[in-house]
C-alpha cells in the first residue's frame, strides 16, 4: 500500500520512539493519520472508475500540503523531539505521493480547458483541474468622477483584489478578448507587481482556492508571506 511508509511513522510515534511528550505525541499522530487519510481519498479518486474524479484528487492532494506545509513545520520545529519526528513524517510523505503525482499530472494535463470565460463585464481564466475561476477580472468604476479599473482577483488572503488602470487595462482586455491564456499569463507577470498568483510558475496552470494549499504565515500580527502549493506539490510565494 502506498500509505505504508507513513503508517510505519504512525506507528513509530505511537510506541513513543521520538521522546515527545504526551500532548505532542498525540497531536502529531493525529495529523499523521489526517495525512493518511488524504493520500488514501487521493488515490481512491484516481481509481474510480468509469471515470477518475480529478477534481477530488487534486483537492486532497492539496489537503496534504496543507496539512503539512509551513505552519505544521513551524508548530514541529518547537522541540527536538517533534523535529525529529518532523523529518520521519517529511520522508514518508515524499515516498507516499511519488508514486500518485505522476498519475495526477497525467490526468490534469488530458483536461481540456475552456479558455477565458466572459461573462457581463467580467473575465475569468478557468482552474486547470475544475474550471471554475482561478481568477476574475472585473471592469469597474468607484465613483462617476473615478478612472476606470481593471479589479484582478488574488489568491492571498491578504491582498483580495489588485487594480490595473490606463493603458495597461486596455492591453489587458484586448488580450482577454483573444482568449489566449498564456499569453494573458506572461502579460500579467511582466507587467504586475503581484504578477497572476493563480499560476503555477512550475506546471504553468491555474488553479482555483480549492485546488491550492494556501498559506499566510503570521508573526503575531505580523504577515510574513503567503504561499500557494497547487495540487502536483509545487509551492510559490504569493504574498
Ligand atoms: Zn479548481
Ligand atoms: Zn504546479
Amino acid at each position: 500500500m502506498p500509505t505504508d511508509a507513513l503508517r510505519a511513522v504512525r506507528d513509530r510515534i505511537g510506541a513513543g520512539e521520538f521522546g515527545m511528550d504526551e500532548r505532542m505525541q498525540q497531536a502529531v499522530a493525529g495529523r499523521v493519520d489526517d495525512l493518511i487519510e488524504s493520500v488514501t481519498a487521493a488515490e481512491r479518486a484516481l481509481a474510480k472508475l468509469p471515470l477518475p474524479s480529478v477534481s477530488d484528487a487534486a483537492a486532497k492532494m492539496a489537503y496534504l500540503f496543507y496539512a503539512s506545509g509551513h505552519g505544521w513545520k513551524r508548530y514541529l520545529a518547537e522541540s527536538s523531539a517533534s523535529a525529529a519526528a518532523g523529518i520521519a513524517i517529511g520522508d514518508a510523505i515524499q515516498t507516499t505521493i511519488a508514486p500518485i503525482l505522476p498519475i495526477l499530472e497525467q490526468e490534469i494535463a488530458a483536461r481540456h480547458s475552456t479558455g477565458v470565460m466572459v461573462r457581463a463585464g467580467t473575465w475569468a481564466l478557468p482552474c486547470a483541474v475544475c474550471d471554475s475561476d482561478a481568477v476574475s477580472m472585473t471592469r469597474t468604476k468607484v465613483g462617476p468622477a473615478e478612472q476606470e479599473q481593471l479589479v484582478i482577483t488574488s489568491l492571498s488572503p491578504v491582498t483580495v483584489f489588485r487594480p490595473v488602470t490606463g493603458p495597461r487595462m486596455q492591453d489587458l482586455i484586448v488580450l482577454l478578448d483573444t482568449s489566449d491564456v498564456e499569453t494573458i499569463i506572461n502579460y500579467l507577470r511582466e507587467t504586475q507587481p503581484g504578477g497572476c498568483d493563480a499560476a503555477c510558475p512550475e506546471c504553468r496552470r491555474l488553479y482555483c482556492k480549492t485546488h491550492y494549499a494556501i498559506e499566510a504565515q503570521w508573526s503575531g500580527s505580523w504577515h510574513e508571506a503567503t504561499y500557494a502549493t497547487c495540487p502536483l506539490g509545487h509551492e510559490h510565494e504569493i504574498d
